[in-house]
């Protein structure tokens, strides 16, 4: 009895392992078809002036709109693409989005900034990233100033000769670069330089501890210092409360993003903003009394 029980629970433990197999097929499957379907979309959150509010580029951030799940966020399934290198062709079908709408809104006049693209470290290393953006750019018709790319540190790690290449090839097409989620990986002030960044977007997380603790803002005075003696800017990422935004103000950061902003938008909504163009919640937050 026990025995049969046990080779119960084996049998068991195996088929819900195969069925984790499964489930991950199924998913890898539903992505190549969203892929043939054209099920992805784009969102844009803005980042401004932390200083007067003024819009100065939208984040494309992707979403899968599943025929049954509904919106399904990127951490649900870039990880998934970037394992199969559906990514490469996801990051195609991203830019082509963006270059799209970028066109449609230059075409109806509205007064345009740049759109920022996340790129995969997978997409890089493959000897053509400055080509295929330039080429998409080009076919839309869409100066190159206003697209930006986002890698994150980790990115920069890699093959470092290849990655240098690929980011000097952007840069010569005229393509701004930004590094994402900085503070979270192990890439030195030094290879920033090297790599001719023009920006550091500082991770939620130290956004986070801004306000909670001294030592929160002790970060922030840091990188801000060292990025500005070498050129770049400093975007601060996750800025939820009105407060944080007052101590990055006093701490001179350039720019922020964040839920007290706006969350990420649908285009039409994106539109909206960049009409509407300063997008502080409040007319001054500097002239507020102090909380
Ligand atoms: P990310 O590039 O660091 O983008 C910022 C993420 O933080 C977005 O999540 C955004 O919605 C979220 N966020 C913005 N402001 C706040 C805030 O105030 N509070 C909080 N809690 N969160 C905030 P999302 O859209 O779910 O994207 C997650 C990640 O997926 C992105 O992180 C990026 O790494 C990746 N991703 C998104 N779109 C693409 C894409 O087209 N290609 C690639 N390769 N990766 C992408
Ligand atoms: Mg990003
Ligand atoms: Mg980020
Ligand atoms: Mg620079």
């Amino acid at each position: 009895q026990a025995k049969s029980e046990g080779k119960g629970k084996f049998h068991f433990y195996e088929s819900s392992l195969s069925e984790a197999l499964k489930a991950r097929l199924d998913m890898e499957r539903a992505l190549q078809q969203a892929i043939v379907q054209d099920q992805f979309v784009l969102h844009y959150q803005p980042r401004v002036s932390a200083t007067t509010g003024e819009l100065r580029a939208l984040e494309a951030l992707v979403r899968w709109q599943h025929p049954e799940l509904g919106m399904v966020p990127p951490m649900a399934f870039i990880s998934l693409a970037e394992e199969t290198g559906l990514i490469l062709k996801l990051g195609e079908i991203v830019l082509a989005q963006a270059c799209a709408q970028l066109a449609e809104w230059k075409a109806a006049g509205i007064p345009l900034v740049p759109v920022s693209i996340n790129v995969s470290p997978y997409q890089f290393n493959r000897g053509n990233i400055g080509e295929s953006f330039a080429a998409c750019l080009a076919r839309h018709d869409i100066d190159p100033s206003l697209v930006e790319i986002e890698i994150t540190e980790s990115a920069m790690i890699g093959e470092q000769d290849d990655v240098a290449t690929e980011l000097s090839s952007l840069r010569e097409h005229g393509i701004q670069l930004l590094v994402d989620d900085f503070g979270t990986g192990y890439s030195s002030l030094s290879q920033l330089q090297r790599l001719d960044m023009d920006g550091l977007k500082i991770d939620r997380a130290f956004t986070g501890q801004l306000s909670k603790s001294p030592e929160g803002e002790v970060f922030f005075r840091a990188i801000m210092s060292m990025a500005h003696a070498l050129g770049m800017s400093v975007v601060a990422e996750g800025v939820e409360t009105e407060e944080q935004l007052r101590v990055l103000q006093s701490l001179s950061c350039d720019e922020i993003q964040g839920y007290f902003i706006s969350r990420p938008v649908p285009a039409a909504e994106a539109q909206v903003l960049m009409q509407r163009r300063y997008l502080f919640p409040v007319a001054d937050p500097l002239a507020l009394p102090a909380a």
